[in-house]
């Protein structure tokens, strides 16, 4: 007997088991709302009731997409709208769902393909057993901390009590991600099927899938013997005991301080919901004890600000144009730092590529550099070794310029000089074919400057990735008057491809995150010319949160050493062009570039010695000091000319809205997403008027390079 739903699709087979086959209509993923649980709900009610449901398989009719979890859309609307009791009774109604799901004597088995996060893994928590598919984009994970909440549909209750306690405090206060090797290990899933997913994603045609045959013979196994879930094993059953709990829990909390220190109250609060939770069981920890959190952390200013920036690159992937034919092999040009790490994503995304430098010794230390990495990721079970194999053999590195004549799409990495890089685009002309694309991804020159000579420069875009490019999720997708719409439509399908997201921005100096950021990595260079410590400029910018996202807070200058001074260089001397504000401390900085390889401010953790004195010999040259100044102006000194130049890029459209810099500068540079971004946190601290009046205050005292733009004090920004 099958019963079609708006989202879901049900069929009871011959031997009892109801396949489910969940499909959110008019949308690319699904999502859990108060349709959709109702839905739910109803199948649930019907599979207890009938005599004829022995078990329920719920799978995804979605390729690639178990559930994403909670409708983050709705979310935000109830945020802003603060309608925080409309979710509290869409809370109460998952967990009484749930509950019926507990406590029933038929089982019910998740059939898990894709993606299965946050209210997602609750729901296949609330299930009896998981299947998990090898299915490329199968994981598991309840991200709700990088929103600034908890998860609320009991998955603080129903982890720990699966997977043990410090695995599920892991999960659950850093959001980490879960493939489907580490899930079967840890007892996340009960087991694992080949991925062969049928193309048409009918019921019919899923049935004949692996993993469906497997979830739903481990579901008739499960009601042939009384419905018990997995136990846990000794250790993890050690590690959760009343005595041992609230040591494990302390050092959960002491991990989370380290990391993302007090700026985020969503982890804490969730180690607590773990806690307490474990004293009574799931329904009323969740009701009690999870819910109440849930409540204040959707209610406060970070689970807006989060929440607000994820829609914000939802936004800037849907912006997309649409291309007709996606490029599929590709050339990158220079095996360096960044050349070598873009060929590894690329091939880690299943692309053939072709590798270029200008010598084999070079391109040796690169293919080892890419193994490394892939080799890291086998250690950590994400990939096996025979993944390693493949995606290193889709390189091919060469150091002939006529092997990249096949690519359709060529991403230009070489070393940050002009003539260098014309000599690279006019190669490319001669070689490749006439619609290929040429994507630059200079951090200093200009699209206008590169292409000047070219014969075609419409074939010419910005593919404007950070360092280290794994981990930094955005790419400035640069345009200048001449690029063609296919280049540049072409170029964010490839960015989004890599799971980055791709901005557009104006071709200019700097384009926009690099422009921004100068103006605070000099005003730190300034600092140390005039004998403020190196210590304490950075720890100024930790105190405000700066790269705490990524795990690891830093400074301007620590992140100088990061970037490598003559890139960092190189881009400030391109800015100049933008007027006498962009100043930094060049003859100091050349001091540090005198031996052969750049002097850093940091070393081992420590203020390196060498710098400390190159910056004493240049200071005895030098009169300017700062003398006596508080945190306050150090902050001042380093944040505001952020915003005024933030707000020169929207008066020269080289962006068009004040979102678009606020998601650049979280995802380029690490600003502190708790803030909202770098303009909502300046209209939230100070009106435009006090922020254009701090900055004239501290032009008269510092230089006229704080002077700040017309447009600041209008606001309208
Ligand atoms: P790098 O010096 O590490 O690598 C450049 C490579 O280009 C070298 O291996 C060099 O041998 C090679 N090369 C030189 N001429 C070549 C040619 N004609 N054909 C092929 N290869 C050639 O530099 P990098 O840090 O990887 O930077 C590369 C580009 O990326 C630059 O434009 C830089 O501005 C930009 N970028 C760098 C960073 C960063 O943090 N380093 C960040 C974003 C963008």
């Amino acid at each position: 007997m099958s019963r079609e739903f708006k989202h879901f699709k049900t069929v009871t087979l011959p031997d009892g088991i109801l396949l489910a086959g969940f499909d959110y209509l008019g949308k690319s993923v699904n999502v859990l709302n108060v349709e959709s649980m109702s839905e739910w709900q109803e199948i649930v009610q019907v599979a207890e009731k009938a005599d004829a449901v022995k078990g329920v398989v719920l799978v995804s009719l979605k390729e690639g997409n178990f559930c994403a979890g909670a409708d983050l859309v709705q979310l935000h609307d109830v945020q802003q709208r603060r309608a925080f009791p409309e979710l509290e009774e869409l809370v109460n109604f998952a967990h009484r769902i749930f509950d019926v799901m507990d406590r029933s004597t038929k089982p019910f088995v998740a059939a898990v393909e894709g993606v299965c996060l946050g209210g997602g893994l609750e729901l296949a928590l609330a299930c009896h057993a998981r299947i998990a598919s090898t299915h490329a984009k199968t994981s598991f994970g309840l991200p709700e901390v990088k929103l600034g909440i908890l998860p609320g549909f009991g998955g603080t209750q129903r982890l720990p009590r699966l997977i043990g306690l410090p695995a599920a405090l892991e999960m659950i206060a850093t959001g980490k991600t879960i493939f489907p090797r580490q899930a079967l290990r840890m007892g996340l899933a009960d087991a694992m099927a080949t991925s062969i997913p049928s193309t048409v994603r009918s019921l019919e045609e899923i049935q004949k899938e692996t993993l469906v045959q497997v979830a739903m013979a481990h579901a008739r196994g499960l009601c042939s013997t009384p419905v018990r879930r997995r136990r846990l094993r000794p250790s993890q059953r050690f590690l959760s005991a009343p005595g041992i709990r609230s040591l494990v829990c302390r050092y959960a909390r002491r991990q989370v301080i380290k990391r993302v220190r007090h700026f985020y109250p969503a982890p804490l609060c969730a180690i607590e919901a773990v806690e307490k939770g474990m004293r009574m069981d799931v329904l009323e920890g969740s009701l009690r004890i999870e819910k109440p959190r849930l409540m204040d952390l959707l209610a406060g200013p970070v689970a807006a600000h989060l929440v607000g920036l994820f829609l914000a690159g939802e936004e800037v992937k849907r912006n997309i144009a649409p291309v007709p034919q996606a490029v599929t092999g590709i050339g990158v040009l220079g095996a360096g730092l960044m050349g070598s790490q873009i060929a590894g994503q690329l091939a880690e995304k299943g692309y053939s590529i072709v590798l270029r430098d200008v010598a084999s010794n070079i391109l040796a230390t690169a293919m080892g550099r890419i193994h490394q990495t892939q080799a890291a990721q086998v250690r950590k079970r994400i990939i096996l070794p025979s993944d390693l194999r493949y995606r290193t053999m889709r390189i091919t590195p060469t150091v002939h310029i006529k092997d990249v004549s096949f690519a359709s799409l060529v991403i230009e990495a070489v070393s940050e000089k002009l003539d260098v890089k014309r000599a690279v685009f006019a190669e490319f002309e001669s070689e490749a074919s006439p619609d290929a694309i040429f994507a630059t991804n200079t951090s200093s020159y200009t699209l206008a400057d590169i292409a000047a000579k070219a014969a075609h420069p419409e074939r010419c875009v910005g593919l404007h990735f950070f360092n280290p490019v794994a981990k930094m999720q955005l790419v400035e997708v640069v345009r200048a008057p001449f690029t063609s719409e296919r280049a540049l439509s072409q170029a964010c399908t490839l960015a989004k491809r890599l799971g980055k997201f791709p901005l557009v921005v104006r071709d200019g100096p700097g384009f926009l995150v690099n422009r921004i950021l100068s103006r605070y990595l000099a005003e730190a260079v300034i600092m140390v010319a005039e004998g403020i410590s190196i210590r304490r400029i950075d720890a100024v910018a930790k105190d405000f949160g700066m790269a705490v996202d990524s795990g690891h807070p830093m400074g301007p200058l620590e992140l100088l050493d990061l970037i490598g001074l003559p890139v960092a260089m190189h881009v400030l001397a391109s800015l100049t062009v933008l007027g006498s504000r962009i100043e930094s401390r060049d003859t100091l900085l050349r001091t540090f570039l005198s031996d052969t390889k750049p002097v850093s401010f940091w070393k081992s953790g420590k203020e390196n010695p060498k710098a400390l004195d190159l910056v004493r010999q240049y200071r005895r040259t030098e009169s300017s000091a700062a003398g006596a100044i508080s945190d306050n102006t150090l902050h001042q000194r380093l944040f505001l000319p952020m915003v005024d130049e933030a707000v020169r890029c929207l008066h020269d459209n080289i962006i068009e809205k004040a979102w678009q810099v606020d998601f650049a500068l979280t995802y380029g540079i690490g600003f502190p997403a708790f803030r909202g971004g770098l303009l909502t946190w300046a209209r939230q601290s100070m009106t435009p008027e006090h922020t254009a009046q701090a900055l004239e205050s501290l032009s008269s005292k510092y230089g006229k390079r704080f002077e700040p733009c017309s447009g600041l004090s209008s606001g309208g920004w």
